[in-house]
Order: structure tokens, then sequence, then C-alpha cells
């Protein structure tokens, strides 16, 4: 591990300077948790199409592509023509203009939803979808899939010990008062008895269930067989409502998101990253009926910059003019061969990992043992390996995946080429033989 650490300070000398200088003035010295690993983070001087290039001149073919937000690439020339003349009309109007109209088409086309509000975030989005779903139901209850993340507001940080999988939640992080929590039920994912009996036990108080119709902050875990299906029949049943949390899926795993993959209407759906082209955008949305909740004395949603004309303009040509449904045949052919060619890499050096992939993401994923849900996370998957492959790929002119690679998924966007998948091959085979290797 020494070496790996020596060439990649080596290459990124002024990164280190920079890094040093910003815990004066940060915490940690960055702005998201995420962002922080060994031995310091990246400076990013400017992203163009796939590549991203850091302080030092450094040129990587990014495959985070901004945590899967940028799903048409960097600096798309179609984004940066309508961002530049919506910056020539105004960013920011807080007042109602015809974009946001246009925009909310384009989503309510995509997704089975009926009206839609905007937010700026995902945490914004899935924050008001369980207001939402407990105004309308008159519940206080939600259930959350243990190891699932939907942004860092108080009811969904919990502690995800994968020894105590159900029953109420506990604070994920200090700050949050264990009051709070109260209301969040665990779930299993993939284990439909562990849903059941949360709405056995806590019987008419379960307002819905908040779940990421793939886990995407786990690899990839996949939805078993009829699990979606059967988590819907139970919100029918006991009167609560079903919210897929589509920060990560929607838009990525297929033109409609997981809804259309899976074909399962949820009640509420939550979005955010890719359906932005990379600026700040999220949405939440439902049926007429739910959210009708929303009125004055009733389910309050508002906030200066929702639906800004910037964030909007970006998002409908985003969603409108360059992911078309023509544009994922290109998205999933690339994947498939990065697919294909990490199993092949994977065999050929014995390796103790597998792969997962749906739509325009895939994970390596740090062990041999297909995952279920976070319990078989915890247990099985090699951390530290998920290191060395990260620092390796860096070393390699490549961004792997988002940090930290074994939550991680990579994102193939519309600007993608061959040429780029054969850079990553070549790169995984390159330090394939060193994952072994304990530090
Ligand atoms: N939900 C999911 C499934 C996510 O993956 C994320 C972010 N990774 C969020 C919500 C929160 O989104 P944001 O970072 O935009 O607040």
């Amino acid at each position: 591990m020494k070496e790996v650490y020596r060439i990649y300070e080596e290459r990124t000398k002024k990164s280190a300077v920079l890094y040093k200088e910003a815990r004066n003035y940060t915490p940690l010295g960055v702005h998201s948790y995420v962002r922080l690993y060994k031995p310091y983070p990246l400076y990013v001087d400017r992203a163009e199409g796939t590549r991203i290039i850091d302080v030092d001149g450094n040129e990587y073919i990014d495959f985070s592509m901004n945590y899967g937000a940028q799903l048409i690439g960097h600096t798309h020339p179609q984004l940066v023509a309508a961002i530049k003349k919506q910056v020539e009309r105004g960013t920011l109007y807080t007042m109602p203009h015809n974009l946001s109209n246009e925009l909310a088409k384009e989503i309510i086309k995509r997704f089975p939803i009926d009206q839609v509000r905007f937010t700026n975030s995902g945490l914004e989005a899935t924050m008001h979808a369980l207001r939402l779903a407990r105004g309308y139901t008159s519940r206080d209850k939600i259930i959350k899939i243990g190891g699932a993340y939907h942004g860092l507001h108080d009811y969904v940080v919990t502690k995800d010990d994968p020894e105590r999988t159900t029953g109420e939640a506990t604070p994920g992080c200090k700050g949050i008062p264990v009051g709070t929590l109260q209301n969040t039920l665990m779930g299993v994912f993939n284990d439909l008895a562990s849903i059941e009996s949360l709405f056995n036990q806590y019987k008419g108080q379960i307002a819905g269930i908040i779940i990421e119709p793939v886990m995407m902050n786990r690899g990839i875990i996949l939805p078993e067989d009829n699990f979606l299906k059967e988590v819907k029949e139970i919100c029918q049943k006991e009167g609560a409502l079903l919210i897929f949390d589509e920060v990560k899926t929607g838009a990525k795993v297929t033109w409609g998101g997981a809804s259309e993959y899976y074909d399962i209407k949820p009640d509420i759906i939550c979005l955010a990253k890719s359906i932005g082209g990379g600026l700040p955008l999220g949405a939440f949305g439902a049926r007429k009926e739910i959210m009708s909740a929303i009125e004055p004395g009733g389910v309050s949603h508002a906030g200066t910059y929702n639906a800004n004309p910037l964030c909007v303009a970006a998002g409908l040509v985003t969603l409108r003019d360059i992911l078309t449904k023509e544009s994922y045949k290109e998205i999933f052919r690339l994947n498939k061969k990065l697919i294909e060619g990490c199993e092949e890499i994977i065999a050929k050096y014995k390796l103790p990992l597998h792969t997962v992939s749906i739509g325009a993401c895939g994970t390596i994923q740090f062990c041999k043992e297909p995952l279920r849900n976070h319990k078989d996370h915890a247990k099985f998957v090699d951390v530290e390996m998920g290191e060395r492959f990260w620092i390796g790929m860096l070393n390699n002119g490549m961004i792997p995946c988002p940090y930290p690679p074994p939550r991680e998924q990579w994102t193939i966007s519309v600007q993608h080429t061959d040429e780029d998948i054969n850079k990553y091959l070549e790169g995984f085979e390159k330090i394939a033989p060193t994952l072994l290797e304990k530090s």
C-alpha cells in the first residue's frame, strides 16, 4: 500500500498543498464527508466531457460522474448553451415561470406521477416526501431499509447495525435526538418478513415505507424476484404509502427509472442527481390526490431556490433533449462491455470479486458472495481491497466510481466511448495483481 500512496503523492503535489490549507477553514478539509480519502483528496481544476483534470494537470477518465448526477457527462454542449442562455435571462425569480411547467410535463411523462414539486437536492426530496406521506395518512411512523441512504436529514440517518436489524431505529450520528428516530422503523432489503412484522407490530401507525428500489449505496444490490411488488401489496393492504427513492435510479436504470424497469407504480417518487444534468435539482411527485395534501393549513413545502430557472432550464434540456429514449441504447451497450471486461479480468486473476450492473450503472463488489442486503455487505465486503482499487485506479488516470468504491457504482454517461471503456479495463488489469496484496 505504501508504494501506491507514494506514487499518488508524487503525482498530486498541488492537491496536497491546497488540502492542507483547506483544513484550516473547513472541518476535515472537505464540504461533504464522502470526499475525504487517504492520503488526501484530489483538487479538481476542470471537467470536460468524460474527463476530470486535477490542479497538477493529471487527466482522469471519470466514471463517477458526480455520484451519478452527470448522466449527460460534463460540459455537454446542449447543457452549456441552455445554461448560458438562462444566465442572461436571470438565475432566480422566486416567481412562477413557464420553464417549470415544461419540466414538470417532462417528468410526469417519464415517471408514473400526476404532479411534481421541485427541490434543490435529493435530501430535500426525501424529506418532503416523508412529510407528505405523514400528512396524507395522518400517521407518524415510517419504515426505512437498513443500509439505505436517503440524504442526511434526521429521520433517515440511522445506525445500520447489521446485528440489530428491525424495530425502532437509533441515530446514525451525533446531533440527532433519540426521540426523532422513534418514528423510523428498520426493515431489511429482500426480506419481506422483516417488513411484514413491522406492519403487524405497529398496526395502523405506519405512514409509508421509503425504499431505494435498487440499493445503490451498498454497491448495487438488486431486488429479488417479487420483493418490490410484495412490498407494494403490503403497503396497499395496510393503507401505507410506498415511496421510491429514485434519486440514483431515476433516469439511470432506464428512461423511466426503476418504476418503469420493474413495472411498479409507487405512491411517491423522489428524484434528484441525473435529472438536473449536474445542477442542483431534485423533485418529489405523486398522484394528484396525494399531492393535494400540499395546501394551506396542510403539508407545507416552500423554498427560495425551488424551481429556480437556471436549474430548471438545465433539467429541461437534460431530460427533453439529451436523455432521449434513443440515447440509452449506447449507454447500455458500453455498460455491458465494461461489465464483461471486468468479469474477464476477475476470472483471469482469480480475484475474490464479482460484478453487478443495471442500466447505466455497474460495480465491482469486493467479495465473492452475492449480496442480498446491508447485513451481507457488512459481513462479506473487503473494504480495504476497495481502498487499494481506488488509489490504484487514480494512479492509472481513472476515477473508477465515486468514493468509497465498496458503497458506490460507476455511471456510463452519454459521452463515454469505447476508448474510455478500453482504458478502464487496461487500468483494472494493470492493478488486478496488486489487489490481493495486504498492506
Ligand atoms: N437518496 C439517495 C438514494 C441517494 O443516493 C442520495 C445521495 N447519494 C440522496 C438521496 C441524497 O441526495 P443529495 O446528496 O442530493 O442530497
